[in-house]
This record gives C-alpha cells, sequence and structure tokens, in this order.
C-alpha cells in the first residue's frame, strides 16, 4: 500500500506522506532554470518552490478530507504528489463500510473542493501580491520562478487548479468523469473505464513533453503514479467489503478445553500452527486463548487451567459477514482471533494471521482474474 512514499507526520490527525516523484521535482526545477539563466546559481530557491508547492498541494488535499470526513469518510493516510493526493481509508476506523454504489453527485461536490480551494489561496496570493506594492509582473513567463516566490505561489495554485480539472483519474476532473460513469456502471466498472481513459492522456502527456516542455512529460508521470496508487487502494477496499468470511476462515483448526492443563494446552499449541484458540466445552465456544497467553500464564503462575487464564470477551462472527467487519472487530478489540459461528456452532476461526495472508492473495488473485477479462 505505502511503496514510493515516505511518512513526514500528522496533520488533523490524518497520516501525511510524501511520495517519491516530490523528490525527483528540485532536480527537474534546477535543470529547467539552469536552461533558463546559466550563470544564477538558485539551488535553496529551487527548494523553496518545492517546498511552495507541497504546501498548495497539501491546502487543495486537505479540502479534499474535511468535507470528506463531514460526510463521515474518515481517511487514515494521505499520500501527496507534486499535482494530487491519494487518500487512503482506515478501515478498521471507518463506522460504516464505504458505499459501494457510487452517490455520484456527492462524488462531483467533494472533487470540485480541491480545485475551488486552490483557486481561493491563488485570489489571496494576487490580493497579497498587489498589496506589497512590489511591481511583480504576474503575466510574465516563467510562472514558476525560484527568483520570484510571490508570483510562484499564485501560479503554483492557479495551476493545481487547472491541472487537477484534466480528465485523467485520479485527478479531480477524472474522479468526476468516474462520477459520471457510475450513473450507468458499478462502482469498479466506471473506475476501471476512468483508469483506462486516466493511462492514455498520461501516455499522450508523457510523449508531448518529449517534442514540446518536458513539464508535461513530468505531468504525465505524476498522474500515471497517482493512478496505480489510487487503483490498488480501490482493489484492497474491493476485497475488505466483498468477501465474505466463508471463503477464508480456517475450517481444520485446534481447539482446547476449559478443563485443560495449561501445560496439556501448551503441548498441543506446539504440534499446530495457529497462534489463537478457541476455547470449547462440549459444543460450546466458552472463550478464546493465545499460546502468548498460555506461555505468560505458565511463567507468572505456574500450572493451572485454561479455564482461569481465557479471555471470556470475545466477539463472533456469522459466515456471510465481510473481510472489513472481521478486520474491525479484531481491531476494535485488539484481538487476535474470531470465531466464526452458526446456529452457536463453532464452523471455523478467522485469525489476524490468516486474514494478513488471504488479503495479499485475494488482491492479487482479483486483479489476475480483472486482467484476463479486460484483454
Ligand atoms: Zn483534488
Amino acid at each position: 500500500m505505502r511503496s514510493w512514499s515516505i511518512p513526514v507526520g500528522r496533520l488533523f490527525g490524518v497520516d501525511v506522506r510524501i511520495h517519491l516523484t516530490f523528490f525527483i521535482l528540485p532536480m527537474f526545477i534546477f535543470w529547467t532554470d539552469y536552461a533558463l539563466r546559466q550563470n544564477n546559481a538558485t539551488g535553496p530557491r529551487d527548494l523553496a518552490i518545492v517546498g511552495i508547492l507541497l504546501a498548495c498541494v497539501g491546502a487543495h488535499e486537505f479540502g479534499h478530507m474535511l468535507a470528506a470526513r463531514r460526510i463521515g469518510l474518515i481517511p487514515k493516510a494521505v499520500i501527496l504528489l507534486p499535482l494530487t493526493g491519494v487518500a487512503l481509508y482506515d478501515e478498521s476506523r471507518a463506522e460504516k463500510p464505504q458505499p459501494t454504489a457510487l452517490l455520484w453527485g456527492r462524488e462531483i461536490r467533494l472533487a470540485l473542493i480541491g480545485p475551488l480551494v486552490s483557486l481561493a489561496l491563488a485570489c489571496l496570493a494576487v490580493a497579497v501580491v498587489t498589496a506589497s506594492g512590489r511591481g511583480i509582473e504576474l503575466w510574465k513567463w516563467p510562472f514558476l520562478q525560484a527568483t520570484n516566490l510571490p508570483k510562484s505561489l499564485v501560479w503554483a495554485n492557479l495551476w493545481l487548479a487547472i491541472l487537477n480539472l484534466i480528465p485523467a483519474y485520479p485527478l479531480d476532473g477524472g474522479r468526476i468523469l468516474r462520477a459520471l460513469f457510475s450513473r450507468t456502471l458499478d462502482a469498479s466498472a466506471a473506475t476501471r473505464r476512468a483508469v483506462s481513459i486516466s493511462n492514455a492522456i498520461a501516455m499522450v502527456l508523457m510523449i508531448a513533453g518529449l517534442f514540446s516542455d518536458s513539464w508535461l512529460t513530468m505531468v504525465g508521470v505524476i498522474v500515471f503514479s497517482a493512478a496505480q496508487l489510487e487503483e490498488r487502494a480501490l482493489v484492497f477496499q474491493s476485497v475488505l467489503e466483498n468477501v465474505r468470511l466463508e471463503e477464508v476462515m480456517l475450517t481444520d483448526f485446534a481447539t482446547l478445553s476449559p478443563a485443560d492443563t495449561l501445560e496439556d494446552a501448551l503441548e498441543k499449541a506446539v504440534h499446530s500452527l495457529q497462534d489463537d484458540f478457541p476455547v470449547v466445552r462440549g459444543v460450546d465456544m466458552v472463550g478464546v486463548i493465545s499460546k502468548q497467553r498460555i506461555l505468560d500464564a505458565l511463567r507468572a503462575e505456574g500450572n493451572g487451567y485454561v479455564q482461569a487464564v481465557m479471555n471470556k470477551i470475545f466477539e463472533v462472527s456469522l459466515r456471510q459477514d465481510s473481510l472489513g467487519s472481521a478486520f474491525r472487530k479484531l481491531t476494535a478489540r485488539n484481538s487476535s482471533i474470531i470465531p466464526v459461528v452458526e446456529d452457536q456452532r463453532l464452523i471455523g476461526i478467522v485469525t489476524l494471521q490468516n486474514l494478513m495472508h488471504s488479503m495479499a492473495l485475494l488482491a492479487e488473485t482479483r486483479k489476475l482474474r480483472r486482467e484476463e477479462s479486460d484483454s
């Protein structure tokens, strides 16, 4: 999920990460600046331009996220790219699962917030520049210029507002396009169509940049990277909400009895791959216990009975429950096992360990299946 980005801090409870494309930007600006004025070294100011761009993208993204939060979508992290951001939502913190049918009107409003924020900031910067009376020629090329940071602030915001309206998903224009597709298609088909249009646009930009302004190539690369990130996050999300527990639960598992001694329990645990065990009396589920808990209890108090140290408060799930709901239960209780029951009878278990493995596996198989159906 997090490849190619590094964490830089938290803002409004959201982890902020910076994508590696942000680090090729200083080199790129330095190079265009250098070509422009050969004798003037502007190293630190080039970095200042990157800083300005980062702040502008950050403001743009937080515009989106604060609006999303107002309607109950709480992002866990955001990855900032030089043009846009990719928000990652937390499956354990979300109050309700993401709607499968996109509410297209709401999506469009959420998408428009970003360019509006950028536009407002650009106007604000223009006002400040004008009020300062320093005679800055706003309309004179080059627009992003290391030797003129206030002017760069105006244009960075203006470019963000304009470029984000390109219909290349996940830029805001592309999100609007996807929302329009979702009126007739289901969410994942709408996303796929938006992504393929986006990839085509990115390709055209990259090639056009080779023959004209190399910034176009840069924009193409950013759009392409952002689309990849966003698509991966969506596959993950759809696995979480669409896969039922019966598809991933372990049906061949060991159980313990409350009357087992801890030494017996440890002996059984040694011969099993499981780290967590359901404790069963007859056909009734009465508790859960982990290998670690057995060990700790043995060390602290010597031999005793499973009954005394097992965890009697635990959540159960049904076979039709989604992977996402199991995840939320596990993290909410800070436990590592969920018994799956049917008519109050234990039919399987889901552990954190096996959930992680099956998620990665399922995401891969879905991608494979989709690539087959696309070709
Ligand atoms: Zn945006």
